[in-house]
């Protein structure tokens, strides 16, 4: 079969089929490659293809980096409304400002579209553990969906990420891990503990479907412009024609490490590859003025952004201090279609906008969303933005609070990190800290069952129900050594397994002082003959049958044991 696309090496050049779990070019070590497809075809069949699809992301799935579209995982992402803002647009004297709602994703942000295509490709992959730093609202959307699939997720977050946005991380079952820090340090932090267990990493826009996931914003937008608003009048050839579509003069996105605008750049740019648009639009990105890298590169046209150490600003969603290549991607992009501008505002101001915007619009929106509304007042006040011109605004965001007493104690895990200085990466301290970090805090259940699905849900019971550290075993031999080792404080046992059997597990926990006073819950899916119960006799401390799992009983039954 012929890949549907490449991805290639943006520093050589070097062409390969995708796989997830490589994550540099094989050629020159380089991890910064983007995905290409063959446009030119699929700008003739793009329009039927979608014609009769839902709106939602996957309707564009020939353009995203999966082999197959699996509905099981989707919550709908996307397809977000795109709404015109009248009032808003009369009070800048702009009447043609358009908002994309992008706070009708599953957890209320534009990362749903990133968290659902990342968690999408890496379940093609067979990936069932995976760590991601973040600022809040990609731990969010990434826990969300990995519940959701299945995968167990590491979330490291800095200190300064609010409370509620925490609590909303950890509710998904994801392991929280608080790291007192900076967020660019946080990065380094997750980075490493991804290194020391060798476990997949979701690296922003050095994660192919991270970009590729953003492009879908920009597909969206020129199709709900066209259906608003007819095809690019400008460029209308007489006939009547759905074609080409019509895209924003400018589109307005806030930023904190810039993968957003970066997608959204690509998608457009393929949609004008694909023939289906006659023009890319200008990019204006907005920061924070206490974290804006970018703004301060731009402003000076230089090609590299000199990181921020200590951002100074409330609105920490936004706090990325060093926005890397990312930066250099888009300055070179911006420069190549000659439209685009990066400008800061100040917290303040956003504050402000929130208000405008709630009640000029009926719309409430948190402040790392209002940053690109605030931005948007200061570039039509300073005469950059023309009133005539067609503006697209991302609008993201809300958190959903969780209640305090909903979660109880215990759900983070705290990292305390000295970095003697700035730049400096972490050293032998983290990797002690890390490794440290394990989930003993938590007691520790072994599951014995020779099928992964079995096993799977188990586990996916008990976290939802708990705190629990679980361990898995898909053998009777693999559970005796995984006691041995560990000493877990509650086995879960299956009776029917090939050549060592519960039965056979049983009685080699008993004859082994470290083991035999471990608690054993077992489970059978088969009513047992009285014999068999004669034999698990004294050995064991409840019998479940298969199926029993959601009751209460069960977990009151596992928390009597593990107390
Ligand atoms: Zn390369």
């Amino acid at each position: 079969m012929l890949a549907k696309f490449l991805v290639e090496c943006l520093d050589c050049g070097h062409q390969e089929i995708y796989m997830p779990l490589s994550t540099q070019c094989p050629n020159c070590g380089s991890q910064w490659r983007e995905a290409r497809y063959d446009l030119r075809s699929l700008g003739v069949t793009l329009p039927e293809l979608i014609a009769s699809r839902p709106l939602d992301m996957w309707r564009y799935r020939e353009l995203l980096p999966i082999n197959e579209f699996n509905p099981s995982l989707s919550m709908g992402e996307g397809g977000t409304p795109l709404i015109h803002a009248a009032n808003f647009g009369m009070m800048l004297g702009c009447p043609h400002i358009y908002i994309k709602d992008e706070r009708r994703g599953p957890t209320n942000s534009f990362k749903d579209r990133q968290a659902a295509l990342g968690i999408a490709a890496m379940k093609e992959a067979g990936i069932t553990e995976a760590v991601i730093a973040s600022t809040g609202n990609v731990a969010i959307a990434y826990s969300a969906h990995a519940a959701r699939a299945g995968i167990k997720l590491w979330a490291f977050l800095t200190s300064l990420v609010p409370p509620e946005k925490m609590r909303e991380v950890a509710i998904y079952g994801t392991q929280v891990v608080k790291v007192t820090a900076s967020y660019d340090q946080v990065k380094k932090v997750a980075a490493e503990f991804a290194r020391q267990r060798n476990l997949y990493m979701e690296a922003g826009a050095r994660t192919i479907p991270s970009v590729e996931s953003m492009k879908t914003i920009a597909y969206e937008i020129a199709e709900q412009l066209t259906d608003l608003l007819g095809p690019d009048s400008k460029r209308m050839n007489g006939n009547n024609s759905k074609l080409p579509w019509r895209v924003p003069d400018w589109y307005f996105q806030s930023v904190s490490g810039g993968l957003g605008p970066l997608g959204v750049q690509k998608g457009f740019a393929e949609l004008r590859a694909m023939d289906l648009t006659y023009e890319i639009p200008g990019m204006a990105i907005i920061q924070a003025e206490g974290c804006a890298p970018m703004v301060s590169a731009w402003e000076q046209d230089l090609q590299i952004a000199e990181p921020i150490a200590a951002p100074q600003t409330h609105i920490t969603t936004l706090a990325t201090g060093d926005p890397g290549r990312t930066y250099t991607l888009l300055y070179q992009r911006m420069k190549a279609t000659g439209k685009g501008i990066f400008k800061k505002v100040s917290d303040e101001d956003t504050f402000r906008t929130i208000h405008v915007l709630a009640k000029m619009e009926g719309i409430s929106v948190e402040p790392a969303a209002a940053v690109a509304f605030a931005g948007l007042i200061r570039l039509v006040r300073a005469g950059m933005i023309k009133p005539e011109e067609l503006i697209v605004i991302n609008c993201t965001g809300h958190t959903m609070p969780v209640e305090k007493m909903v979660l109880g104690d215990g759900w983070a895990r705290s990292v305390d990190v000295a970095f003697p200085n700035q730049s400096e990466t972490p050293q032998e301290g983290l990797v002690a800290a890390l490794s440290r970090m394990s989930d003993d805090r938590f007691p520790r259940i072994l599951i014995v069952d020779d099928h992964p699905d079995a096993r799977r849900l188990i586990r996916r019971i008990l976290q939802a129900q708990g705190n629990y550290s679980i361990l898995e075993a898909g053998s009777g031999k693999e559970a005796i050594q995984i006691s041995q080792r560990e000493i877990p404080d509650l086995i879960i046992l299956d009776l029917m397994m090939p050549e060592m059997d519960g039965f056979s597990v049983l009685d080699s926990l008993k004859v082994n002082p470290d083991t035999e006073s471990i608690p054993v819950i077992v489970v059978t899916a088969k009513e047992l003959t009285p014999k068999e119960l004669e034999r698990l006799q004294g050995q064991i401390h409840a019998l479940m049958q298969k199926g029993e799992f959601m009751n209460d009983e069960f977990i009151e039954e596992i928390n009597e044991l593990i107390k």
